[in-house]
């Protein structure tokens, strides 16, 4: 850490024995400020939207200057990478390859590229759960629209076909992504936020800061602590909305949830939601939120959602083989369940009870 206690001034140095020991005295005083401000830097928190969510930059440091510093940077990198992988801006590289003809080979970056290639490795593990072609079926599902009526079975099942992403052709030399079918679009919304905190995160320990959580709309990584208190996350019940179970985040951990409750509408008592079963092309019903916590944001942001659409079987299967992944997960019941080595990191707030699995 950059803290180094204030020196004596040289007009003290040359003072009688008095003066001396006043300049002892001072410098003792000095230390001991010097160790204090070291062990409570102050804590930062500034707010911005971006990437569709509020993110919220939380930093210790010495200095209100070098937060702002450090948080603008990562600001800006959270802009890029929107910038980048964002459908809605004209000229991003998901704008580009949705609005290509089929079969043509759209060059991206190599970002996006390496989040695509990415996302297809999750599809395979998941047995096509995560799968970011179900955009092409994403304009069926406007829940903004009033009233909200859901697609019929007809409508779905004539667009059903354009999910698949082996009908998306990488090449890793060119760098370039074509589409194999007319009418196929892809969608980055169930990683391309794991991956802003990611970066954020990278950026702010690039500018020296080593205490910080940085939570894109509840999704979040932190590192170290603060001030020496561990970082809590809160997990909220799907429909009360309160929080019932806090995540104690050791340092470098990532969080992610995939609820039924953010983006949703209702149509004759059923809920409708935004994240697709590409099997069926509807919402995924299992589970009404699903969390995943691990060591790298992108993993924990794809998995969450990708369980979200597994179901509690397949999900268990998943967590099993991959040992660095845990998850609290909610089921269409309401009944908790989390994974065994999350016991000594969970602090329950409500009246929750948890089964371990
Ligand atoms: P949030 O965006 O609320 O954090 P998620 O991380 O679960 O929640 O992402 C949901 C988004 O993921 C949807 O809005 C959509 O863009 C995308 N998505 C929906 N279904 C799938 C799926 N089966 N595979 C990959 N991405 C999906
Ligand atoms: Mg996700």
């Amino acid at each position: 850490m950059m803290c180094t206690p204030k020196r004596q001034t040289s007009k003290s140095r040359r003072g009688n024995r008095s003066g001396s020991l006043r300049a002892i005295a001072l410098v003792i005083v000095l230390l001991v400020s010097g160790i204090i401000a070291c062990k409570r830097p102050a804590v930062h928190s500034v707010g911005r939207p971006l990437i569709g969510t509020l993110v919220t930059l939380t930093v210790l440091a010495e200095s209100h200057e070098k937060a702002i510093i450090a948080s603008e940077a990562a600001f800006s990198e959270i802009a890029r990478i929107e910038a980048l992988m964002s459908p809605v801006i004209g000229g991003s590289d998901i704008a580009r390859i949705n609005k290509s003809a089929s079969g043509a080979s759209v060059i991206i970056s190599p970002e996006t590229f390496a989040l695509i290639s990415q996302s297809k490795e999750i599809w395979r593990e998941t047995g096509g759960a995560f799968d970011i072609t179900f955009a092409s079926m994403s304009g069926l599902w406007n829940f903004s629209r009033v009233p909200f009526v859901p697609p019929g079975p007809a409508l779905l099942n004539s667009m059903k076909h354009l999910v698949n992403m082996a009908n998306v052709e990488l090449d890793g030399k060119k760098k370039t992504v074509s589409l194999k079918k007319p009418g196929m679009k892809t969608g980055l919304g169930a990683i391309a936020k794991g991956y802003a905190i990611r970066r954020a995160m990278e950026v702010l320990r690039r500018y020296g800061i080593e205490n910080a959580m940085v939570d894109a709309g509840g999704d979040l990584q932190v590192i170290g602590s603060k001030n020496g208190e561990v970082w809590m996350a809160g997990l909220i019940h799907p429909r009360t909305k309160r929080i019932i179970i806090g995540i104690k985040m050791r340092d470098g951990e990532a969080v992610a949830t995939s609820g039924d409750y953010e983006r949703y509408a209702m149509y004759r008592g059923v809920r409708y939601h935004h994240i697709i079963d590409p099997s069926t092309g509807e919402p995924a019903r299992h589970f009404a939120s699903v969390s995943v916590i691990g060591r790298d944001p992108v993993e924990a942001d794809a998995f969450a959602t990708a369980i979200f659409v597994m179901g509690m079987e397949k999900a268990r299967e998943l967590l099993a083989r991959r040992s660095g992944l845990s998850a609290i997960l909610i089921d269409a019941d309401m009944k908790v369940w989390a994974s065994r080595r999350l016991a000594e990191d969970l602090v329950v707030l409500g009246d929750v009870e948890i089964t371990w699995f």
